[in-house]
């Protein structure tokens, strides 16, 4: 018997072009995980390579309205006019599978979802300086320039609510970053109050 049977929330929030996405990818390889990515919905148009139902469900507004009517979304918010937001069937699902689901996801979503599973792992990741942002958001090349001073307004609003995470990664590097997580989420699956009622359940088995 496994002392921690059910999976972990991992919300992960950074401002845009701060490389969660990288960082996730970098995550999905290390060695012996079961990592679970929540794709999100989203009405925004997808950049070019993104796949639908692998990167983002890409949706109208009216359906993504409707999934909302439908109360089918843990939580969700609208991000420089578009909304995002994350289907709640999936989560449920995996986490009770043991399976570590993984979110990327902007603050206020974040906050939402800290009321909704406080057991969740919330972790801010930031860059090694405010240059280094705005050089990712350039080389990026996906946004328009109007789009990128709207990221970096956002950003500055963003960096505001870093407090009320767990914990703040630094990505200075990718695998450095993925590797911390890697380790913040080993020790949460330690935690006395996750895994103590599993330990009495091991001692009374014959
Ligand atoms: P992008 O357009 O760059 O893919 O995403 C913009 C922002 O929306 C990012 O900060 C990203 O983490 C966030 N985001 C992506 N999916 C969701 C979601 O399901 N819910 C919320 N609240 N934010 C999301």
């Amino acid at each position: 018997m496994k002392l921690n049977e059910r999976g972990l929330l991992v919300v992960m929030s950074g401002p845009s072009g701060v490389g969660k996405g990288t960082i996730r990818k970098a995550l999905f390889r290390m060695p012996d995980n079961n990592f679970c990515y929540s794709v999100s919905m989203t009405t925004r148009k997808p950049r070019e390579g993104e796949k639908n139902g692998v990167d983002y469900f890409f949706v109208s507004r009216e359906e993504f309205e409707q999934r909302i009517a439908n109360d089918e979304l843990l939580e969700y918010a609208e991000f420089v006019g578009e909304y995002y937001g994350t289907p709640k069937s999936f989560i449920d699902k995996k986490l009770a599978e043991g399976n570590e689901v993984i979110m990327e996801i902007e603050v206020q979503g974040a906050l939402q979802v800290r009321e909704k599973m406080p057991e969740a792992v919330f972790i801010f990741i930031v860059p090694p300086s405010r240059q280094a942002l705005i050089d990712r958001l350039q080389v990026r090349g996906t946004e328009r320039t109007p789009d990128i001073e709207k990221r970096l307004e956002k950003a500055k609003r963003e960096f505001d609510l870093a407090y009320k995470y767990d914990y703040i990664v630094v990505n200075d590097e990718v695998f450095n970053a993925a590797d911390r997580i890697y380790a913040i989420i080993r020790a949460e699956h330690a935690k006395t109050e996750r895994s103590i009622h599993m330990y009495n359940k091991l001692m009374e088995e014959r």
